[in-house]
């Protein structure tokens, strides 16, 4: 098997649930690349060869080197025996789409690692929040957005069909390291002219959920409104 972890659900991230409920030793154990935020929503994570690395909404990237820092929603995967490679290729989210309609690839969980120099990024980071946590709509309508040009470093992120939005974004959810770790954050879009592409194919989600959680086990899904609350907040 192989298999992608992830710890909390997008849904929750939604709903306003951003205290860390998973700390990053423990998240670290389940992969070496990944994605995620940390607590109180406090900037975007990449997780690039067993590092993990914490954007922070003033565009500052620093290495999170207390792995007790605790992450509400993050992903991490080990490389999977079953991939696709492809060097020196053109991309952008477009692309990646075509990739994985070419390759049928639609209905499985995936993840790219994707290095090379981007021409043009732009990427979101949220900023820090402070209790009562407002939900993610709010959120994401004051988060700042950094655009960078000729940056070189990985994308890395996750594929899941639209079947399983709530749980993750439905579609892909990328994020960003530079190779001098100075630049990051999630990415709204970007592209580039070639970059050593690996899409990793994973046949199982691990996921884990905070059961010692009190916002989480009382909270309520509210469903009618999660698919547009999530494609207007992510993409
Ligand atoms: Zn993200």
């Amino acid at each position: 098997m192989n298999k992608i972890f992830q710890h909390g659900t997008l849904e929750l991230i939604m709903a306003g649930l951003y205290d860390g409920t998973l700390s990053f030793s423990e998240l670290l154990e389940n992969g070496d690349d990944g994605i995620g935020t940390t607590h109180g929503l406090d900037g975007e994570v990449t997780i690039l060869d067993g590092h993990a690395y914490q954007t922070k909404s003033s565009g500052e990237t620093v290495e999170i080197t207390d792995l007790n820092t605790t992450t509400p929603f993050a992903s991490a995967h080990k490389a999977s025996t079953n991939n696709v490679k492809v060097n020196d290729t053109p991309l952008t989210f477009e692309l990646l789409e075509k990739l994985v309609n070419e390759q049928k690839l639609n209905n499985t969980f995936l993840s790219i690692k994707a290095h090379g120099t981007i021409k043009n990024l732009q990427v979101r980071v949220a900023p820090k929040q402070k209790k009562p946590y407002p939900d993610f709509g709010k959120v994401a309508a004051n988060q700042p957005v950094f655009n960078y040009e000729n940056v070189t470093g990985t994308l890395v992120g996750d594929f899941g069909n639209d079947l399983y939005t709530g749980v993750m974004a439905g579609g892909w959810h990328i994020h960003f390291i530079s190779d001098d770790r100075t630049v990051g954050g999630h990415v709204l879009s970007f592209d580039t002219d070639s970059v050593d592409l690996k899409i990793d194919i994973f046949d199982t989600l691990n996921l884990h959920l905070p059961t010692n959680n009190t916002d989480f086990t009382k909270h309520d899904v509210d469903f009618a409104g999660l698919h547009a609350a999530i494609s207007q907040a992510e993409k």
